[in-house]
């Protein structure tokens, strides 16, 4: 594309999750004709389902040695977060090559420093979104805390924050005021607890929808409810058939379908090796926990506790699979006996939850252009960070659209990596 947008320059981003919002309301806002489609009225995504932390401590790519020798430890038969279902081996095995080979460590230190830069740019790009929107109270930059039960598990949680890189992030013993407000939250004494700070969240996935909905309306975008059933190409662009029977055929199309991206760029012949990384989620109205308390992890219980403004939500799980298995009950009985044991306020009505996210092998997503289709876009694949992502993502892709050199170092998130080595 030009540099010249003019009002005839259409744009249709594939997915309405977290990422695919971000990337229309970045178009828009440069001056697309912009369509969002998606074929889900009620979101139920992992966009908005998660656990609202933006979590830019976290620039390790969890594709290294270390996170593969803590998989016997932290499997879910042994009171752990890690789900490897037998009936899903068909789409775990290969994938557990995959990340072998991404964590090689040249691959590893490539990965965080692509990670690292995205990252630095998060809490900046989401203010501006927010700001933009009128809405920048929905951005929270009040850190979070780290909880450990036990002072093995203190001393070696700690030993790790210190040992790894947090990008702009940091983080200190917690204040004797903040132990005092910590002792209120649980029945359960923590043995040690620290305070990032520099890192974030969303004060309502819900209301963040409805800002991002309204947003892109005010911007003359809009959206459509269906779903894409195939890309097709024609010489160097793409077009798009829609399961209504329509075909769209616009200037820009931005592939950003969570989980079901791969499906859709493999049938223009990429390799995709993408994941379903699924989580878990309980979710009460009626807590007590203080409306401004920052996210609360649980670490040696790999869960994260979060106040968002409609009530307190408990995540947790890493399940490898296929996005659409029935859920396993187990994980919302095991979320429960947590918030039991820890003396939690969770009281019922308590909802519960499953999502996927979209995980690639070297746990980096995939932003960017096509090689062989000019009007191609893509962006997926953000793992466990794609709410902390979504806003720089859509700059990017705002950016890459009208010609621009965007703001962070694409490189390491090109899907051609997948196109010759894995
Ligand atoms: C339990 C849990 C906790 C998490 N906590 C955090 C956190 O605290 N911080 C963080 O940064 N990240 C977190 N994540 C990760 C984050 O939620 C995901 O990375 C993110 O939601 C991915 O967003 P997405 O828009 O790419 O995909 P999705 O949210 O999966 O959205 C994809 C959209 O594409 C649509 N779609 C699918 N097929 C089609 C089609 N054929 N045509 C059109 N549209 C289609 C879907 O309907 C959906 O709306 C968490 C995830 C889980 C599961």
């Amino acid at each position: 594309m030009g540099s010249a947008i003019t009002q005839s320059d259409s744009a249709v981003v594939v997915g309405a999750g977290i990422v695919g919002s971000a990337c229309a309301l970045a178009l828009a806002a440069r001056g697309f004709s912009t369509t969002m489609v998606d074929p889900v009225v009620v979101r139920r995504a992992a966009s908005w389902g998660n656990a609202g932390h933006i979590a830019t401590e976290q620039v390790e790519p969890l594709a290294s040695f270390s996170t593969i020798r803590s998989f016997p430890g932290r499997l879910f038969s042994r009171g752990g977060a890690l789900g490897l279902p037998i009936g899903e081996m068909g789409a775990w095995l290969p994938f557990s090559l995959r990340l072998l080979a991404a964590s090689r460590p040249a691959r590893f230190a490539a990965g965080k420093a692509a990670l690292g830069g995205a990252l630095g740019e998060a809490i900046g790009a989401w203010r501006r979104l927010l700001t933009a929107a009128g809405e920048p109270d929905l951005l929270l930059e009040d850190g979070h805390f780290v909880l450990w039960q036990t002072k093995e598990a203190a001393a070696s949680g700690r030993a790790h924050w210190e040992a790894v890189e947090t990008g702009t992030a940091t983080f200190r013993d917690v204040t004797p005021d903040e132990v005092a407000m910590l002792l209120r939250l649980t029945n359960r004494p923590p043995a040690g607890a620290i305070r990032f700070l520099g890192t974030g969240q969303i004060a309502d996935l819900g209301l963040l929808a409805e800002v991002l909905d309204r947003r892109l309306g005010d911007l003359g975008g809009k959206q459509l409810c269906a779903g894409v059933r195939t890309i097709q190409t024609t010489g160097r662009r793409v077009s798009l058939q829609l399961d209504t029977g329509e075909t769209l055929s616009p200037q820009v199309v931005v592939v950003a379908a969570g989980v079901a991206s791969g499906r859709m760029l493999r049938a223009l012949g990429y390799k995709v090796p993408i994941i379903a990384e699924r989580g878990y989620h309980l979710q009460s109205a009626a807590t007590d926990w203080p409306v401004d308390l920052p996210p609360v992890v649980f670490e040696d219980r790999s869960m994260i506790a979060t106040r968002f403004r409609s009530g307190l939500r408990l995540a947790s799980f890493v399940e490898f699979g296929r996005p659409d298995s029935p859920p396993d009950a187990r994980k919302w009985a095991r979320l429960r006996q947590h918030a039991r044991e820890l003396g939690l306020s969770l009281p019922e009505p308590v909802s519960q939850w499953m999502g996927a996210r979209p995980t690639l092998p070297d746990y980096l997503p995939a932003i960017g252009q096509s090689r062989t289709a000019d009007n191609l876009f893509y962006a997926f694949g953000h793992q466990h960070l794609g709410l902390t992502l979504a806003a720089v993502t859509g700059e990017a892709i705002g950016a890459l659209a009208a010609g621009e050199p965007p703001a962070i170092e694409l490189s390491g998130f090109d899907l051609e990596r997948f196109q010759h080595r894995f």
